[in-house]
């Protein structure tokens, strides 16, 4: 099984329970050989300090026991937490297997670990690049290009802050961007690197001085090709969408936008890009970590992005060619594709005993 691991103040059983279940549909559609999972602590980690939190993190691994292992259920990071915590993860991990002969393979209990102790090229920017890859399928069929398209963001984190830098890369523009502690705009473009920076060292958007600080309401009506939900679940609601002005909606966060405000943006004819196939490339380069520690190789940053490609072009086509098959919307085409998968195996298993 394969999924992130929550530090926030709300996380849920029920939240965490949906999110593996789209983590199934994930790793389904992205043709990994691994199941779904996910796991969270009702915490804040702004407010612990470092020590604090390696020691919530010790002590979380330690309890979670045999519910985890590099043969069983391999956590990667999520909203609140890093590689430094999948570090910790790692190593409470390892140090805990009695036979010091074992240990070494203990260490692909996580993915996302830092690129010193066993973690891949590119899987801090990993979902970002993913994205990235599905677009480069699917713009042309909205009749869009990289080049002089614009687009909003909510959240700057990891897959915001990732996604934007990657898109700006290729001639996209980031217009407006919101994160919790406000909204920005610029009439041409903010720079997502210096903004990037910023925001790793004041630890979030506000007081950025390169663009105009703006009212949340104002953020979401904001005219943008792509409009990019980064942050956490049903942030994108009916009354949001009735205000959103773009081509499509790419969904980066799991989960981002209600049913309601879904069928609404359809009507409209917005074109609404799935997060199961859109934020894959996470999870997809997870496994690439999972194998390397497994074959005792280290993949050049090259090789992960070719694979990461190969990988996110296939699932782009097998949602594309499901839309056509049941001549329904994407994110239905991505649960068919993902779930036609699932019931092949469970046919050719058959039920025993
Ligand atoms: P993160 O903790 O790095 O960043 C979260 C961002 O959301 C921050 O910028 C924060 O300020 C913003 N945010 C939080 N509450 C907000 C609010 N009320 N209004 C506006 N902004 C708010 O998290 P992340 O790892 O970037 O994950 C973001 C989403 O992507 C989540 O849904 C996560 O499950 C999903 N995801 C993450 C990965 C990954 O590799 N990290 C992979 C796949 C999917």
């Amino acid at each position: 099984y394969k999924g992130g691991i929550r530090y926030h103040p709300h996380v849920e059983l029920d939240e965490i329970k949906a999110l593996a279940a789209l983590m199934t549909m994930k790793c389904s559609l992205a043709q990994l050989p691994m199941g779904g999972a996910k796991g969270g602590v009702q915490t804040d980690p702004r407010y612990l300090s470092n020590d604090e939190l390696m020691r919530l993190t010790r002590r979380f691994t330690s309890a979670l026991g045999a519910n985890i292992g590099p043969d069983y259920d391999i956590p990667a990071p999520d909203v609140g937490t890093n590689a430094q915590i999948m570090a910790w993860i790692a190593d409470t991990y390892m140090m805990s297997l009695s036979h010091p002969g074992n240990r070494q393979h203990g260490q692909s209990v996580v993915t996302g670990k830092p690129p010193e102790f066993g973690g891949s090229a590119g899987r801090d920017k990993a979902t970002g690049q993913g994205l990235v890859y599905v677009l480069e399928q699917t713009l042309p069929e909205l009749g869009l290009s990289f080049h002089q398209l614009t687009f909003s963001l909510i959240g700057f984190g990891n897959v915001g802050s990732w996604t934007a830098r990657l898109l700006a890369e290729r001639g996209a523009r980031l217009r407006a961007v919101m994160d919790r502690s406000g909204a920005l705009y610029h009439d041409h473009a903010i720079d997502p690197t210096a903004l990037a920076n910023h925001a790793q060292t004041t630890g979030n958007i506000a007081g950025f001085p390169h663009a105009q600080p703006i009212p949340v309401d104002q953020f979401y009506s904001i005219p943008v090709d792509l409009f990019i939900p980064a942050a956490l679940e049903q942030m994108v609601n009916l009354d949001k969408a009735r205000a959103i002005n773009c081509k499509a909606l790419v969904e980066a966060a799991n989960a981002p936008t209600t049913p309601a405000a879904e069928r609404y943006l359809l009507e409209k004819g917005v074109t609404v890009l799935p997060a199961i196939l859109c934020n894959a490339g996470g999870v997809t380069v997870s496994y690439f970590e999972w194998k390397q520690n497994r074959q005792a190789e280290t993949w050049d940053a090259d090789v992960v992005d070719d694979q990461l490609r190969k990988h996110m072009h296939a699932a782009a086509q097998r949602v594309r060619l499901a839309a056509h098959r049941y001549r329904c919307d994407l994110r239905t085409a991505a649960y068919c594709a993902a779930l036609e998968k699932i019931d092949r195996v469970y046919r050719l298993r058959g039920i025993f005993p």
